[in-house]
């Protein structure tokens, strides 16, 4: 299997091979073409699986496509993590990958921690792609640094441990800010029934992928 059987442009498989990817692993030949179609995927996937790029390509390949949407810069993909340092890295992947292709979208990493000022300096003027965990992404909200109201593409990280850090509450909130139409990208180690609650209530007729 080859990155260029998935259905990524060439402006993609160039940035790709610039990150340092031959072949793509068993979750991103699996998740790549659904998502790239615009269906929800469901993903059974570890951390160590390529599971960052199996949702890191379709979404930067709806930038190169579609482009920005039309005059201020607002955040058309949303990716939920647990962690600060899962933060940090799909932030990293995003943005080096991105910086092979013409038209990347503007990525800000934002997680709870640390001071918020920053983080609300970083986005201003907007940003395209925001990763973010929960809790500071609500707080950002209240601060009215940040509208979730044009995220047509959602990922979930990590679910099972979004969820042991509480993520439940959150989601009723962040759910209620989000667009109703929008492609969900799921991706969970393990499906405890909780895990599977969330799934259920968050996807539509999701593509089903288990690694
Ligand atoms: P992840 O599961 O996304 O955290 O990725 C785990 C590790 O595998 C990271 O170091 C990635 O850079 C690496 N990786 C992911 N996809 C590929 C690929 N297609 N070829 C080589 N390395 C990869």
């Amino acid at each position: 299997m080859s990155f260029a059987s998935l259905g990524l442009t060439s402006a993609l498989l160039r940035a790709v091979g610039e990150h340092g990817y031959q072949e793509p692993t068993p979750v991103q030949t699996e998740a790549i073409p659904p998502a790239l179609r615009g269906a929800d995927v469901l993903a059974s996937a570890q951390t160590g699986t390529g599971k960052t790029a199996a949702f890191g390509l379709p979404l930067l390949q709806r930038f190169v496509q579609q482009g920005r949407l039309e005059g201020a810069r607002r955040t058309q993909a949303l990716i939920l993590v647990p962690t600060r340092e899962l933060a940090l890295q799909v932030g990293e992947f995003l943005t080096d990958v991105g910086r092979f292709l013409l038209n990347r979208p503007k990525v800000a990493v934002v997680f709870g921690g640390v001071s918020i000022n920053p983080q609300m300096m970083a986005l201003r003027g907007g940003a395209d792609v925001v990763v973010a965990t929960p809790g500071r992404l609500l707080d950002l909200v209240d601060h009215n640094a940040l509208s979730l109201g044009a995220v047509s593409l959602l990922v979930l990280d990590e679910a099972d441990k979004l969820l042991n850090l509480g993520f439940a509450d959150e989601w009723a909130r962040i759910q209620a800010l989000l667009p109703a139409r929008r492609q969900n990208l799921f991706f969970s180690a393990t499906f405890p029934p909780e895990v599977q609650a969330l799934a259920q209530t968050l996807l539509l007729d999701p593509v089903r992928i288990d690694i």
